[in-house]
């Protein structure tokens, strides 16, 4: 297989944006988009997990704004059959999919394990449509603790000029033996084990998004692939059942640049997270920490939108989106 290259006209106009959002009491999505600047292209579109309240998709102006409404998604990531990370995939999958949208989520996946009946629901659709060849489903996770995680895309921009640019997304968890360990030994499984985080590496950028996975599969990732991260969507909402990230993150922490974390908390909903201790871990190896609910008081969603300039490493000031006014920052500064 050919590795596949991808001409810019200039590799300094290459970004990635991420959006984040998270809803009131619950609920975690995020947008990522590979986009080329002045052209207002964008050449990849992967959507981490989905929550809608009421039918009301919070991403509608985003995907409008990128045409994705048009051009559609490449890659969508169902992290874990949870309702907070699931409730409403089947309108994604009806309006912005197309055939060659790649779906990957948990190998271990099967419809006996979901709790909630609505995400049985979007599990059956999701089924339904790969039956009728609407688009691959790649099942991932990483079979041992040495096994090199999954890598789904390894891409080179070039512009003809300066050294291409790699792009890479991986899997790097739920791994088996774990998995294996918490459903046939101990008996404790719940769906937050077999969670997907996903690891994207582009240019010399890092970025980690850690779905909800917990110590037991964090405990496994391989130091090495936690070294000099730029962003880090924070697992499980900040739980101190995913807190040892922490640790294995800061043996390789290199704070060169700007070192973001982000966290869907649901303070006054569905879970009373992100724990504050575990927030103060985080600002050990963090810039700033931005949150997508509010610490004073309810809101009912908020979303945050990253901007990276691949080629010079630069980042821009994080802009709070939809409900701004009570999205808040509670930036810890150094
Ligand atoms: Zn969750």
């Amino acid at each position: 297989m050919t590795t596949p290259y991808i001409s810019v006209d200039s590799n300094k106009n290459l970004q990635l944006h991420i959006y984040v959002l998270g809803h009131y009491p619950m609920g975690e999505s995020i947008l990522i988009i590979v986009y080329e600047r002045i052209k207002k292209k964008v050449h990849k579109s992967i959507l981490i997990d989905y929550y809608e309240k009421n039918n009301i998709n919070r991403f509608k102006a985003v995907f409008h704004k990128y045409n994705i409404d048009k051009q559609k998604l490449d890659i969508i990531i169902w992290t874990h059959p949870d309702l907070d990370h699931s409730a409403g995939l089947k309108n994604i999958i009806q309006k912005y999919t197309k055939e060659s949208t790649y779906f990957i989520l948990p190998d271990s996946l099967t419809r006996d394990i979901i709790k909630s009946d609505r995400c049985k629901r979007e599990f059956d659709y999701l089924l339904k449509y790969e039956k009728s060849h609407r688009f691959s489903i790649e099942r991932a996770g990483s079979s041992t603790r040495q096994c090199r995680p999954v890598i789904y895309e390894d891409i080179y921009f070039h512009d003809g000029i300066t050294d291409p640019i790699n792009f890479n997304l991986e899997i790097l968890t739920p791994f088996s033996n774990h998995v294996f360990r918490k459903t046939q030994v101990l008996n404790t499984y719940t769906a937050n084990d077999i969670s997907l985080s996903i690891l994207i590496h582009f240019g010399k950028l890092n970025f980690y998004f850690g779905g909800d996975s917990e110590n037991g599969n964090i405990n496994e990732i391989n130091d090495e692939k936690l070294r000099g991260l730029d962003f880090i969507k924070i697992p499980h909402h900040g739980s101190d059942s995913s807190d040892n990230l922490v640790s294995k993150i800061g043996k390789y922490f290199l704070p060169p640049r700007y070192a973001f974390s982000v966290c869907t908390g649901f303070t006054f909903g569905h879970t009373n997270l992100p724990d504050s201790s575990v927030l103060s871990k985080y600002q050990t190896i963090s810039d700033y920490i931005y949150l997508t609910d509010n610490s004073t008081h309810i809101n009912e969603y908020g979303m945050w939108k990253f901007v990276y300039n691949i080629l010079d490493q630069q980042v821009y000031k994080p802009e709070p989106l939809g409900d701004t006014d009570i999205t808040t920052c509670r930036a810890a500064e150094k």
